[in-house]
C-alpha cells in the first residue's frame, strides 16, 4: 500500500469515533456535524488539563513530552499524543538535542473509567504506530490513564490491534473519498452518543442527517414566512 499524501491525512482522534460507530465518525468528519453531551464535554475538559501541565520535563532518566504532534504517512493520519514518556535505554532511539538513546512509551489521559470497547486502546496503538514510523523504532506497549479511577491500564500493541487500525484507516479513507455516510444502525452505543439528536436513529433510517436538517430548516422558514404574511 502506498503512502497517503499529507493533504489526505485524517484526524487520528477520529479512530475513536470510528470504533464507537462508523456513522458517528462520518457525521463528524464528512458531514461536519458536532454536538457536545456530558461525555464529550467532560472528555475535552480532562483533555485540556492533560495538555495543560506545561512543557517537556526531565526527571533523571525519564523525559516526559506533552502534546507531541505525530503522523503516519502509511496510515494517512495525524494527531497529538497527550504524553510520551521516553526512558533512557540502550535499546532506544536517539532524540534531537539529547544525549543517549530513549525508548518511547505513549500515555493517553481519559475521563471516566476503563471501557469494554477497544476505542481507547485503538487510539493509543495508532499513536504508537505513528511514533514508530517517525522514530524508526518498535513500541510494544503504552498506557491509558483514567481520571475517575486514577488507574493506569497497560496496553500491549499486539498484531490484532495493529491490523484493526490498518483496516480502519483504510476504510476511513475510502469513505472520505466517496463522501459516503453509513446508514443508521441503532445499537447500545446510541444511548451515549453525542450525535443522537442529529442522527435520530429511530426516525432517520433512509435519508442522511444533513438532508433531514435541511428539510427541517426549510419547513421552519416556510412556516415563518406564512406567519409573517398572515400578520401583515
Ligand atoms: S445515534 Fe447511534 S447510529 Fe447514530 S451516530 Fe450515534 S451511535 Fe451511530
Amino acid at each position: 500500500m502506498s503512502d497517503y499524501p499529507e493533504d489526505d491525512w485524517l484526524a487520528l482522534s477520529g479512530l475513536q469515533h470510528f470504533a464507537f460507530c462508523r456513522r458517528q465518525w462520518a457525521l463528524i468528519h464528512i458531514e461536519q456535524q458536532w454536538q457536545d453531551n456530558y461525555l464529550t464535554t467532560a472528555g475535552s475538559l480532562e483533555h485540556e488539563r492533560a495538555h495543560d501541565y506545561g512543557e517537556s520535563e526531565t526527571r533523571g532518566d525519564l523525559l516526559i513530552m506533552r502534546d507531541l504532534r505525530v503522523f503516519s504517512r502509511r496510515l494517512g493520519i495525524t494527531g497529538a499524543c497527550d504524553v510520551v514518556e521516553f526512558r533512557k535505554s540502550p535499546d532506544g532511539v536517539p532524540l534531537h538535542g539529547r544525549n543517549g538513546t530513549w525508548s518511547p512509551y505513549p500515555v493517553e489521559y481519559k475521563h471516566g473509567r476503563p471501557k469494554q470497547q477497544d476505542a481507547d486502546r485503538l487510539q493509543l496503538c495508532a499513536e504508537a504506530m505513528c511514533l514508530e514510523e517517525m522514530l524508526a523504532c518498535t513500541i510494544p506497549e503504552g498506557a491509558l490513564f483514567y481520571q475517575q479511577t486514577k488507574h493506569r491500564e497497560r496496553v500491549c500493541f499486539d498484531s490484532s490491534l495493529r491490523e484493526r487500525i490498518v483496516a480502519m484507516t483504510h476504510e476511513m479513507h475510502d469513505l472520505i473519498n466517496r463522501g459516503h455516510t453509513p446508514k443508521v444502525r441503532p445499537s447500545k452505543s446510541c444511548r451515549a452518543c453525542s450525535l443522537r439528536d442529529v442522527c435520530l436513529p429511530n426516525l432517520v433510517k433512509t435519508q442522511s442527517a444533513r438532508q433531514f436538517i435541511e428539510d427541517r430548516l426549510k419547513a421552519e422558514s416556510t412556516k415563518r414566512s406564512d406567519e409573517n404574511e398572515a400578520a401583515a
